[in-house]
Order: structure tokens, then C-alpha cells, then sequence
């Protein structure tokens, strides 16, 4: 029967699956507690259980035009009907990979008119990171190696992703970092202005460049909104002040649109809600909704001059850079972005994201700090938000929340570092109603929290 069926799944899952990002001991004796079957729209069926599932993360923020969409299954199954997988290295392209390029170098902001492909978001910034030193090599400035990051920002795990990841677990683990990557304090606006008497300038940005010296610095790299950090929003004109200090100390600025990027906060990029433009921009995630495994590195026309001239080996790439297939999929996703109105769909259910957020805040005592770019939201839980006192009873306050959400058959995420936020990102094609049936889940799951 189908339920001898899922149990015998369950016991595969234990035995011979390591989870990413998971608890290997709880992954071994417990089990999933989802696997999920289908999809449609926001919402997930768990083989499990049978039961529908509202997923209000968009699995891993990504699955921005939803589950099931038909549209973009089909052009990802006429593209493996008549040619699934190519090279991209030396002399060799493709139709879809080409196009895809043409359309990013028309929806990206300035002149981030090229772009280097990869299969994820990790290797979109360890290719941006290598990139940039050499870049800063071809100009003959090969001591511009190191790099200035910002602590609790997320950047991936490959390696060089993990050590500009802010975070200390994935910094940590297995003792993978690489050298030649400094952590400043996120949004120092003041300091970012040149505020040297600000007690945390030796933190900032500039601090550290004054301290290293710009012609040891290849570049910076951010998220937009810092995204599984804690959906952290820059000050205004903190985006600004950076491109500034890019210019001043000859610097890049590499932009982390991984989340950020396709819609996710009511403009196509992240930095546009700034209209600031970066020197080389990491996409992935919302470039196919998930549909298929793509990444990418966008970068201006004086970094891609300057490669343009070197008569050598480029020596790095991926078997997947401009997989056919994943690429037929990104330019329909844009297109259906496009056609769609999915932005202006976003704007609008922002506004019904902060009315559920406001009806959450102002019923719950120990909610608060909500806020929303788009349909990048969260909101915080502590024992005494009038001092951000943390709940002492409770040691994974966010996870018990999450828990709770589980049960009402809602999937929300735990961030911050503090184990305090609660991370809503459902897809960009939702709903009024649906944005509604997200808080009365949300509503029943902090009921049983309080
Ligand atoms: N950058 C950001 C901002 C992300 O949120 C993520 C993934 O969550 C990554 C990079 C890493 O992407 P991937 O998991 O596709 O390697």
C-alpha cells in the first residue's frame, strides 16, 4: 500500500541521505517530516501525511512564480527533447544560454552587460571573488587580493562563499575558511559617511579599508537585504554610501543578488530599490524559480574589457555554465516576470504582507520589528521588545515557532542570530487570499506558542 510505501521511503531517507543544512543525528532517528509529492501554486503536498502545506518561503526563497507552473515544466522539457546538455567552454554555445545572456544584459542594471554562468548561488560568488583578483591582476595590481565582507550576511558554502558568510556556524564548520576575507559590522551608515568618531568605525567598512589599505582590498561584497542573516534592511543610502567608498579607494563592488534578485523585493534587483549599480552582480535562486539549477555572475563593461584583452586561458568554469536547459527555463521565467506583472504584483501584496504583519504585532506582545521589501519580510519575537530582551524560557524561540507553523501545515523559516526571526518569503505570484490563509495559520501558530 502507498503507506508501506512511505515508510519504507522514510527509512531510505534515514539511512542513505545526509541532509544539507541539518541536524545528521535528528536526519538518522527521526526522519523528514516532509516529503513532498506535488505542487501548485503556494501550496505543497507532503507524502507523509497527504496534507497540503502553504509554503510561505518559497521553498529556499526561490520558487518565485510557484509550484507547478506549467509554463515554465514545458520549456524545460522542449529544451531536453531537442538538446538537454552542452559545453560552454572554448568555441562552443548554445541558442538558450545566448538569449539568456542578452536578456539579463537588458534587465540588469548600468552596464552589467555580460554575464559568467553557474549552477547556484555558491558558485556565482566564489566565481565573482576570483573574478575580481583577476581583474585586479590583469591591471597589474595583483596585491588587491583580499576582500571585505559584512557579518551575518549569507553567502553560500563553497569555500570561499562560506568565509564571506557572516555567520558563525558556517564559518566554523570544518575548519574550511579561506584567507584574505574581513567581516564588517553591517549598515554602519555614519562610518560609511566618514563618521571617525562613531565608536564602531574600526568595524566599518571604511575602518577596515584605512586599517588593510585599498590597494590590498579586490572588492566588497553584500546582499542588498541580507537575507537568512535575518532579513536585515540597509538604512537608506547605506547601498549609496558603499558604491561611494567603491569609488573612492578603487575598490568593487560585488552586489549578492542570489535572493534579492527577479522580483523578490518589488524591483527586479535588489539594489534598484537604491538605483545603485555594482561592478559585478551574483544571481541565482529566482533566475529560474527553482525550475532548474542556474547561476550566474554579471559584470561591467570595464571588467569585461579588460578580460576581453587577455589573449589566455580563462581557467575556470563549470560543466553546467550555460546549461541549455537551465537557461530555456531562466529566459521564460523573465519573461513570464514580464508578462505577468509579477512587480507590480509584489508591490501590492506588500501591502497586504504588512497588514498581516501590523495584525500579528499589535496582538502579540512579544512581536514585533516586522517590516517588508516586497515580499522579503520577517518579523521578531522577544520576551520584552521594548528592550529586545530575549526570551530566556525558550532557547529556539524561532524553531518552536516554526514548529508550531508545521503543525498548522505552514512552512516558514528561522533566522537570525539569535534564533529570534521568523523569515516569510512566499512566491511573488501569490494572492490577497492567500497572503491571508499565510497569517491565519501564522495567527493559530503563535496562539500555541504564547
Ligand atoms: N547568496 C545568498 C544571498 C543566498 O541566500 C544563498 C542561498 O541561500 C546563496 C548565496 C547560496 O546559493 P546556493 O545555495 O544556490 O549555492
Amino acid at each position: 500500500t502507498k503507506e508501506t510505501e512511505v515508510k519504507q521511503l522514510v527509512e531510505w531517507d534515514k539511512k542513505h541521505f545526509l541532509h544539507p543544512t541539518s541536524n545528521p543525528k535528528e536526519g538518522a532517528t527521526t526522519g523528514p517530516s516532509i516529503i513532498f509529492s506535488e505542487g501548485k501554486g503556494v501550496y505543497v503536498k507532503n507524502a507523509i501525511d497527504g496534507e497540503q502545506y502553504l509554503d510561505a518561503m518559497s521553498m529556499l526563497w526561490n520558487v518565485n512564480l510557484g509550484h507547478g507552473h506549467q509554463e515554465l515544466a514545458k520549456a524545460g522539457s522542449e529544451q531536453l527533447a531537442s538538446l538537454a546538455c552542452t559545453s560552454s567552454f572554448k568555441g562552443f554555445s548554445n541558442e538558450p544560454a545566448i538569449q539568456l545572456a542578452e536578456k539579463l544584459a537588458s534587465i540588469t542594471p548600468g552596464d552589467l552587460n555580460t554575464v559568467f554562468y553557474t549552477s547556484g548561488g555558491s558558485e556565482s560568488n566564489d566565481t565573482a571573488l576570483k573574478l575580481a583578483r583577476f581583474y585586479w591582476g590583469l591591471k597589474g595590481k595583483s596585491e588587491k587580493r583580499n576582500f571585505i565582507a559584512l557579518n551575518k550576511a549569507y553567502h553560500g558554502v563553497t569555500m570561499a562563499a562560506q568565509t564571506a558568510t557572516g555567520i558563525p556556524t558556517f564559518n566554523e564548520f570544518a575548519g574550511s575558511n579561506i584567507d584574505g576575507v574581513f567581516h564588517a559590522e553591517a549598515h554602519l551608515l555614519n562610518c560609511e559617511l566618514g563618521d571617525q568618531d562613531d565608536p564602531n568605525y574600526a568595524n566599518s567598512i571604511r575602518g577596515i579599508i584605512e586599517r588593510e589599505g585599498a590597494d590590498t582590498i579586490a572588492g566588497i561584497i553584500l546582499e542588498p537585504v541580507q537575507g537568512a542573516g535575518g532579513v536585515n534592511m540597509p538604512p537608506e543610502g547605506y547601498l549609496q554610501a558603499v558604491r561611494d567608498i567603491c569609488d573612492e579607494f578603487n575598490i568593487l563592488f560585488l552586489a549578492d543578488e542570489v535572493i534579492c534578485g527577479f522580483g523578490r523585493t518589488g524591483k527586479m534587483f535588489g539594489v534598484d530599490n537604491w538605483q545603485v549599480t555594482p561592478d559585478m552582480m551574483s544571481i541565482a535562486k529566482g533566475l529560474t524559480s527553482g525550475y532548474a539549477q542556474l547561476g550566474g555572475v554579471m559584470m561591467n563593461e570595464e571588467i569585461r574589457q579588460t578580460f576581453a584583452n587577455y589573449d589566455g586561458v580563462l581557467s575556470h568554469g563549470f560543466t553546467y555554465s550555460g546549461h541549455p536547459t537551465a537557461c530555456a527555463i531562466g529566459l521564460k521565467n523573465i519573461e513570464i516576470i514580464e508578462r505577468d506583472n509579477i512587480l507590480e504584483n509584489v508591490k501590492n501584496m506588500e501591502i497586504e504582507m504588512k497588514k498581516g504583519l501590523d495584525y500579528l504585532q499589535q496582538k502579540y506582545p512579544f512581536v514585533t520589528k516586522s517590516r517588508s521589501l516586497g515580499l522579503l519580510s520577517a518579523f521578531e519575537l522577544y520576551e520584552d521588545p521594548a528592550t529586545e530582551k530575549l526570551f530566556e524560557s525558550r532557547v529556539f524561540p524561532a524553531n518552536t515557532v516554526v514548529n508550531e507553523s508545521f503543525k498548522q501545515k505552514l512552512i516558514v523559516r528561522a533566522v537570525g542570530a539569535h534564533n529570534q526571526g521568523i523569515a516569510i518569503a512566499p512566491p511573488l505570484n501569490i494572492n490577497k487570499q492567500e497572503i491571508e490563509d499565510i497569517f491565519e495559520r501564522m495567527d493559530a501558530a503563535l496562539t500555541a506558542f504564547q
